[in-house]
């Protein structure tokens, strides 16, 4: 595992400039690449699963954090209010409170639970500079996020769902080191609500892992403020450990929003709110992605997913056509021209794309490519067409496999 630090520059995933300042890192065109095939990995999975997208607002007044406790209870990690003539504004330090009042827009009937709304938004965390770094100690995330509004019946299989697409998620993008954590309060500090709805929470959240039998450990003072939750945990390079995704149940924050459904009983009910993030913040996922697999990446959200090599000056032109129809057909395709450096340096500088189509004076005669796959397997030629047809559709599949048909998720 190398350090996504120093092999995210070199790739040209990330970079940072003083001037931006520390923990704000940009992406470059190869890391904005990624992170859109992953933004759509993640629209479409929730969508599949019923979710509904919304986009909402970075900032908001500041009684809107006093409301949801975060202003008492997580002040330390935002940013100072901002006076605008008689407002205070504040930059979100979580997409919770907005999605609560979402929720809260729109008369609410048993019949339409749950509600699942999600949204791939910015928050801010208020980190000093002497501990930033790379793209996993930031000041600015783009987080993965939903909140399902259900009845406590519900509860139970939402996080089961939720659980169940973290997998999902884990296995097409290549991560298979992840393991789970029960977080729990500590006896002290920080934490809202009466003991009896902790309580409920954990049964819920040890029954939903129990139920796919999945071993986990428990965090003491792990918690949010607001409720447990069931953490996905990472580490990184240097052995130091992170969450990446995570399910949280929340009984808190629908009473402090007044949140309400009509039941079948025709009476007001509250909702329970369940939070979770498949793949956490866009950041901290790109980070370890970087290091677990050397930034040798699945080929559907590889920066470059194909590179055409003609083999001389002569297959130019033809090797032009295979990469314009590589591109109109979705693919992330580059040439390598003859005039970049012999066929073997080309080859070498092309180490990390999934697929080289190497097309030399036979290839371009017939219209065919041969493809060289990343673990050095050399396919014989097919018909142009036929080639880019399975590359497309292993990226389709968003496969984790160069080329086998990809086996089933257990
Ligand atoms: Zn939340």
């Amino acid at each position: 595992m190398q350090d996504h630090r120093r092999l995210g520059r070199e790739l040209e995933i990330f970079d940072t400039d003083p001037l931006i300042g520390a923990g704000l890192p940009y992406w470059l065109p190869a890391g904005a690449a990624m992170r859109h095939a992953l933004e759509e990995y993640v629209y479409d999975t929730e969508r599949k699963a019923g979710y509904q997208h919304v986009h909402s607002p970075v900032l908001a007044k500041r009684e809107l954090y006093e409301i949801s406790g975060h202003w008492s209870h997580y002040r330390a990690g935002m940013y100072p209010p901002m006076q605008i003539g008689t407002e205070q504004l504040v930059l979100r330090p979580s997409l919770c409170p907005h999605h609560a009042l979402i929720f809260r827009s729109r008369s609410r009937s048993y019949r339409g639970l749950p509600v699942r709304i999600a949204e791939l938004g910015s928050m801010y965390r208020a980190e000093l500079s002497g501990v930033l770094g790379g793209l996993t100690r930031v000041r600015s995330i783009q987080l993965n996020d939903a909140h399902i509004f259900c009845t406590p019946d519900q509860v139970g299989a939402e996080v089961a769902a939720s659980l169940a697409m973290i997998r999902q998620a884990h296995a097409d993008m290549g991560i298979t080191d992840a393991w789970y954590r029960l977080s729990l309060p500590s006896g002290a500090g920080k934490y809202v609500g009466s003991p009896q709805i902790w309580d409920r929470a954990v049964a819920l959240l040890r029954a939903a892992l129990d139920g796919l039998s999945l071993a986990y450990e428990t965090g003491e003072g792990e918690a949010a403020f607001y409720g447990p939750k069931i953490d996905v945990q990472i580490a990184d390079c240097s052995e130091r450990e992170a969450s990446l995704s995570t399910v949280q149940v929340d009984f808190y924050q629908p009473d402090r929003f007044d949140l309400s459904y009509v039941g079948a009983d025709g009476a007001r009910h509250r909702p329970v709110m369940v939070h979770r993030s498949i793949i956490g913040g866009l950041e901290r996922l790109v980070a370890h992605l970087i290091e677990v697999h050397n930034g040798a990446f699945p080929p559907w959200y590889a920066p470059v997913q194909l590179t055409v090599l003609p083999v001389s000056q002569a297959q130019g032109e033809f090797a032009e056509k295979v990469w314009r129809r590589a591109i109109d057909q979705g693919l992330r395709a580059e040439v390598l021209a003859a005039d970049a450096g012999s066929l073997g340096a080309r080859i070498r500088a092309s180490k990390l794309v999934p697929y080289v189509a190497v097309i030399g004076p036979r290839e371009a005669a017939a219209a065919e490519v041969a493809l060289r796959l990343r673990s050095g397997v050399q396919l014989p030629p097919v018909s142009a067409a036929e080639g880019l047809a399975k590359v497309c559709a292993i990226v389709t599949a968003r496969s984790p496999d160069l080329w086998e048909p990809r086996s089933v998720a257990d």
